[in-house]
């Protein structure tokens, strides 16, 4: 696939980065206009090392949050970035922000979307955050809604992955090799100064999913030698015409 159009719904500021920073910057330099959307800045609940500097208020953080958001979004080839500026801890979208993110993807008319987890009990904003995208895709759909705008076909709804997979009832069925865009999604999550604890954990991530695209790429019998990959579960069906 080259060219098209891609929408990342990210609950906070931050999380495209770490989960999908890599699908990003691989589609952005095939020519695919990347749109994200941070619905929060997660200025309250994903600041703790902003929070603990001296004179500190939620407008400062708000500020810095979304000044690492622009520079990782340009590091990683983003077309557009916008800022909701729901609120977090907890998230919570009115009529009209939903409205707003309607339009969004109508405008957008992505090829596909990305999106947290169905659970996540660590953390409700990252479901809350798909049901949302969920919901809004379906009203995109609408014929009924604004009548007379182009309505939006059937994107697939790619779920990336969450801190610990486990609790959170997602299972990967699409593994992407990253590789050749490492370098931008390093670059990316290195913006992040306020999550410095998490480098490391997300390089050691994507390590281990390239391991397992080696896997079920063939392995030792031919397959794909992936350094680092990202991993999705995507909700709706493929159609195809050959298996
Ligand atoms: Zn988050």
């Amino acid at each position: 696939m080259t060219a098209g159009t891609a929408l990342v719904v990210s609950a906070h500021s931050a999380d495209f980065v770490w989960r999908c920073g890599g699908a990003i910057a691989l589609h952005a330099e095939k020519g695919c206009a990347v749109t994200v959307v941070c619905l929060s800045y997660g200025e309250r609940g994903e600041s703790a090392k902003l929070w603990k500097q001296q004179g500190m208020t939620l407008d400062k953080v708000k500020a810095a949050r979304r000044a690492e958001a622009e520079n990782a979004a340009k590091a990683l080839g983003v077309a557009d970035i916008q800022f909701f500026d729901c609120g977090d801890y907890p998230l919570e979208l009115d009529r009209e922000a939903r409205f707003r993110l309607v339009d969004i993807i109508r405008k957008v008319q992505p090829d596909f979307i990305l999106s947290h987890s169905l659970d996540d009990p660590y953390n409700t904003d990252h479901p809350y955050a798909t049901r949302v995208a969920l919901e809004c895709r379906m009203v995109a759909q609408a014929w009924g809604h604004r009548p007379g705008e182009k309505v939006l076909g059937a994107p697939q709804l790619y779920l990336f992955e969450p801190h610990q997979t486990e609790q959170c009832s997602w299972k990967p069925d699409t593994i992407l090799d990253i590789t050749p865009v490492w370098e931008k999604k390093k670059a990316a999550i290195e913006c992040m100064e306020g999550q410095q604890h998490l480098w490391d954990y997300y390089t050691n991530v994507a390590e281990n999913r390239a391991n397992q695209f080696r896997r079920n790429s063939g392995g030792q019998a031919g397959g794909r030698e992936a350094k680092y990959a990202e991993a999705f579960q995507s909700i709706f069906p493929r159609t195809v015409d050959e298996l």
